[in-house]
């Protein structure tokens, strides 16, 4: 047993649909721009802009129910539904067609974001820790584990008090998770325990105190939160 000058963090997981068992949570990598109409109303050019990676703490997980706290210094605080996958098994340089053999489950997301702080952040060609990585910016559902069937197509979608804001296909991703999975294993060695979320589509947009977001992934249910 290691000795610790105080008491270390507890681990932090995530319910798996199901069972009794939680996730254990690693490391929490993101996929930029992975839907052509997203890119296009963030600016950008989906035939020239492939997608990218960024990451936030483990620590910042939101479990469905659980209420997000309006973050500091923002003034347009938007959300971003995403369809997130759990690695069960790692490796480094995985193979497109051996990556769902390194699948533990999906589950749907919200990849909270201070877009103020993240366009201003891109103007300057500066990182976006503070913009994506902040304290309660990773809502993460329950995980429904790959025994029960893989997910590559399905209704995504996003309501912020009843009225829709998102609503596109899995299927329009434009790198796939098994092309995900084989671009960030060259780039990371994975691990078990790491969470990836995988792009979100056309639609996003503000978010106030009060505000109950519920959003879901046809086969994975429904998450729901509210901002405080
Ligand atoms: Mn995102």
């Amino acid at each position: 047993m290691t000795d610790y000058a105080f008491a270390a963090r507890p681990t932090p997981s995530v319910a798996i649909d199901g069972s009794e068992l939680r996730f254990p949570v690693r490391r929490i990598f993101c996929v930029g721009r992975n839907y052509r109409e997203h890119a296009r109303e963030m600016g950008g050019d989906p035939a020239r802009d492939i997608p990218f990676f960024f990451t936030k703490p483990a620590d910042a997980l939101v479990a469905s129910g659980e209420e997000v706290p309006y973050p500091s210094r923002t003034a347009n605080f938007h959300h971003e539904v995403e369809l997130v996958v759990a690695v069960g098994r790692g490796g480094r340089d995985i193979a497109a067609a051996d990556a769902v053999t390194h699948l533990f489950g999906y589950a749907v997301g919200n990849d909270l974001t201070r877009r103020d702080l993240q366009l201003a952040a891109r103007a300057k060609g500066q990182p976006w820790d503070s913009s994506k990585g902040f304290d309660h910016s990773a809502v993460v559902g329950m995980i429904r584990p790959v025994e029960r069937g893989h997910l590559t197509r399905g209704r995504i979608w996003l309501a912020v008090n009843d009225n829709l804001r998102q609503n596109a296909d899995v299927a329009d991703m434009t790198w796939n998770v098994p092309e995900i999975i084989a671009e960030l294993s060259g780039l990371f060695e994975l691990a078990a325990g790491d969470l990836i979320f995988t792009g979100t589509p056309a639609g996003v947009g503000p978010l106030t105190r009060g505000d109950r977001i519920e959003a879901g992934i046809e086969g994975l249910g429904s998450i729901s939160n509210r901002i405080v």
